[in-house]
């Protein structure tokens, strides 16, 4: 069995997440006490969170790659970075080390692809909702049309995650507002939505909505598990 490089802390509360996924899905796979072999550095999120909002990505990158070169020093086989957002630097991430990267972008079009899913609502930060280096992949490798919310949707999308999902605070009013927001992106024709955040699985569910959903810390570390079993 490989070793899983984690790059987490963004928020911990997603990393919880995958922690218990990857493990959940290793034990599934090969049954006993097995468990995942995880090497997982996490970051303090407070300064990650203060550079992305003042625009400052080349600090981040600088951070996160040193940090993943410390995963793969840890022994690790490859990385998964557990948080789209961050995906913005996968590639000085990916540089700045010799193991691959999974990327949760390509582990979710694989499923979209294989569903035969052409149009797709993407849910998640301001950062992934609007800039290039997430909905360009699916648009550019995968062919895919993607639909993201109105500004002022987006806006809350992008409040609840950082001002309540990555606090740990699930509230119902703004699971109405999400679930609201999910139905009109299907109504503007996509056929599922991305919660393309790795915090957006704590607050809707596949059971609250007939939209598929594609929640993308459940895929990346499905993705995980496949790759070190
Ligand atoms: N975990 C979130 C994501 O998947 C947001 C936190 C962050 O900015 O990294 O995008």
């Amino acid at each position: 069995m490989k070793t899983i490089g984690l790059l987490g802390g963004m928020s911990w509360e997603s990393t919880l997440g995958y922690y218990r996924a990857i493990n959940e899905g290793v034990n599934n796979k090969v049954g006993g006490l097995h468990s995942a072999k995880i090497a997982m550095y996490s970051v303090d999120f407070e300064p990650i969170e203060q550079l992305q909002h003042a625009g400052d990505w080349e600090s981040t990158a600088k951070i996160l790659s040193e940090a993943a070169k410390s995963i793969q020093a840890a022994g690790a086989d490859f990385l998964l970075i557990c948080t789209n957002t961050m995906h913005k630097v996968a590639p000085e991430i990916e540089a700045a080390i010799q193991i691959p990267l999974l990327h949760i972008a390509d582990a979710t079009a694989d499923i979209l692809v294989n569903e035969g899913i052409k149009s797709v609502g993407l849910l998640g930060t301001a950062f992934t909702m609007e800039q290039e280096f997430y909905k360009g992949r699916l648009i550019n490798n995968y062919g895919l049309e993607v639909l993201v919310p109105s500004k002022q949707d987006r806006e809350i999308v992008h409040k609840v995650i950082y001002q309540e999902l990555c606090l740990g605070k699930i509230k119902p009013g703004s699971k109405i507002e999400y679930l609201r927001i999910i139905d009109a992106l299907a109504a503007q024709g996509a056929e599922a939505v991305i919660l393309g955040c790795t915090e957006i699985g704590m607050l809707v569910k596949q059971s609250d909505t007939n939209v598929r959903l594609l929640d993308t810390t459940a895929i990346h570390a499905e993705k995980a598990v496949e790759y070190a079993t």
